[in-house]
């Protein structure tokens, strides 16, 4: 057979195809990307980056901006147009995203977790009753928040101590959720509690609880080192009831529902740490260009010019991994390979460009005076959000081992 009918037939088979389409549309986003891409940064140079070193230093959550992005259709870029969302896909997200971190590493949280751990949950496991009352309203300004963490739950989610109690119609539930993302401003959280505890991971359940709700409470606003535009505290429950329509998915599915989800919400961070390492590479290469030390600009000098390449290289070898993977997102299977990747990839692209950024401003990167410093403070949570880089080395080295054996 000669390798022109071979390839011809080769391309017939769906699984290729799919293959060879992706890794050529990867290079280029799609005309409606690109006008997303264009609105995102657009809005992002004018109404975040002017705020975002004043955002970090009060610790202040970015209110009129999350207004105005749920009014651009920021705050449901995937749910379908029948609830309010944009009805786009994963990529798109993506682009959206990092063009918002780009600019303040703290508003790409919150608009990345919400749109990936409450409104896309919703959107994909809730009834239409719940959609209505805790999606439609989420897709233009209100927040959501996902509570998964505990104290002594972390990465080993199955050691999970909240419980939920059924009592007739009702589920009551007593625990402490940790590191809630919007959890001062979001508007409702998906809660995940234990129906049994012994049953660990196969117990977990999902609950949707609005707020204000009786027996649930704040605890305090986490002071933190990066991300500080974006809120972070503890959900404390102490007998909260909630009707049985208010669970998300199956009584016990709660774990594997929210590991799918976590398939996208990788993306979604891993796109958070592309647009701050693609700010910070922005900053040194500015600077590198202005600086002058020995009678010429630093960019003259080929240490300079190698570490700069060194930072290109690993940003952009991560973006190809983090559209691979949104793209992935959108076919019928589970996506933790390439999620779990491109999150690893952009997170560590993302401390290394932030930390050789710092390097080339010399003393200028050390200070409050310029970005730098505020990229590399916001670029560490990305390796630990969302499954920390241990994690993620774990679950890509168990999927290597089956793919392969
Ligand atoms: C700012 C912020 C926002 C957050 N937002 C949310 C949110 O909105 N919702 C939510 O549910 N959670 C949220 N989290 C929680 C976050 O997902 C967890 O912090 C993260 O999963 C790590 O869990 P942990 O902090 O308990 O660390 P631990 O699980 O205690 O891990 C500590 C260290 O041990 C390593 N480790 C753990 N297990 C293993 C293992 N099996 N093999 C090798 N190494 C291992 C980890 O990699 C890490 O380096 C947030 C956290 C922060 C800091």
């Amino acid at each position: 057979m000669s390798l022109r009918k071979l390839t011809t037939n080769l391309f017939r088979v769906p699984d290729v195809q799919n293959c060879v389409l992706r890794c050529f549309s990867l290079h280029k986003l799609s005309e409606e990307q690109l006008m997303l891409q264009q609105m995102c940064r657009d809005f992002a140079e004018t109404e975040l980056k002017p705020i975002a070193a004043q955002l970090d230093k009060e610790h202040r959550f970015p209110a009129e901006q999350i207004k105005k992005m749920g009014e651009l259709g920021l705050l449901g870029i995937t749910v379908s147009d029948e609830y309010g969302g944009a009805g786009q896909d994963m990529l798109s997200l993506a682009v959206a995203v990092e063009e918002l971190a780009r600019a303040c590493g703290g508003t790409g949280t919150i608009v990345s977790v919400h749109n990936c751990l409450y409104v896309g949950l919703l959107d994909r496991c809730g009834t239409p009753e719940q959609k209505e009352k805790f999606l439609r309203p989420f897709t233009s300004g209100t927040l959501g928040c996902f509570a998964l963490s505990e104290p002594d739950a972390g990465s080993d989610v199955g050691n999970m101590s909240c419980v939920a109690r059924q009592d007739g119609d009702y589920w009551v539930l007593n625990g402490t959720k940790s590191w809630v993302t919007s959890g001062v401003e979001g508007k409702a959280a998906v809660v995940f509690a234990t129906v049994d505890r012994s049953l660990k991971h196969r117990g977990i359940t999902g609950f949707i609880i609005p707020k204000p709700t009786e027996g649930l409470s704040l605890g305090k606003k986490e002071d933190k080192l990066g991300i500080r535009a974006s809120t972070t505290c503890n959900l404390i429950l102490e007998d909260v009831r909630i009707p049985k329509e208010n669970i998300l998915g199956e009584i016990g599915g709660g774990f594997r529902m929210a590991m799918e989800q976590l398939d996208r919400a990788r993306v979604g961070i891993a796109a958070q740490a592309l647009g701050i390492a693609q700010a910070a590479l922005e900053v040194a290469v500015d600077y590198a260009g202005q600086r002058k030390a020995f009678g010429k600009p630093i960019n003259q000098l080929q240490a300079v010019k190698m570490r700069l390449a060194d930072m290109a290289l690993r940003l952009e070898a991560a973006r190809l991994l983090v559209w691979r993977a949104a793209a992935c997102c959108e076919e019928d299977r589970r996506t933790s390979k390439e999620s779990s990747m491109a999150k690893l990839a952009a997170s560590e692209a993302a401390t290394f460009v932030s930390h050789n950024a710092i390097q080339i401003l010399g003393g200028m990167g050390y200070v409050t005076d310029m970005p730098a410093e505020r990229h590399y403070r916001d670029a560490r949570i990305t390796e630990i959000y969302a499954g920390a880089t241990d994690v993620q080395k774990i679950l890509i080295g168990d999927l290597i081992v089956k793919e392969y054996s």
